[in-house]
């Protein structure tokens, strides 16, 4: 019950736990990276890339599937094609200022972050 853990609470929420462990993983290989972008495709599938300060990537783009060794019929057709993204948010591990936030979201997904 403690408030003050709120807002970290709400940024752990939204990261799923297998997405989690991803993310682990692309940090580890990417030491220039203050975040990293998580994009939800609508059939299951996750494209993640660990962004850099300047929006820059710092990693290469991952795309998996869940408890698969290989994406989606759909996703190996379009790879992950923009239009069926369900959601896409950054989760930062080096939170930069609120105006670099909105830089590199706008540089990198191109839209503002929406909570
Ligand atoms: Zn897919």
């Amino acid at each position: 019950m403690a408030k003050n853990t709120n807002r970290r609470k709400k940024t752990e929420d939204r990261i799923e736990k297998r997405e989690r462990a991803m993310i682990e993983g692309i940090l580890e290989g990417s030491p220039d990276g203050i975040g990293v972008v998580v994009i939800r495709l609508d059939c299951g599938c996750r494209k993640m890339a660990a962004v850099a300060r300047d929006g820059e990537p710092a990693s290469k783009l991952i795309i998996y599937r869940d408890l698969s060794d290989s994406v989606c019929d759909q996703c190996k057709n379009d790879n992950g094609s923009y239009m069926r993204v369900t959601e896409s948010f950054i989760h930062w591990v080096d939170e930069p200022s609120e105006e670099e936030k909105k830089k590199i979201y706008l540089k990198v997904l191109g839209h503002e972050e929406v909570h």
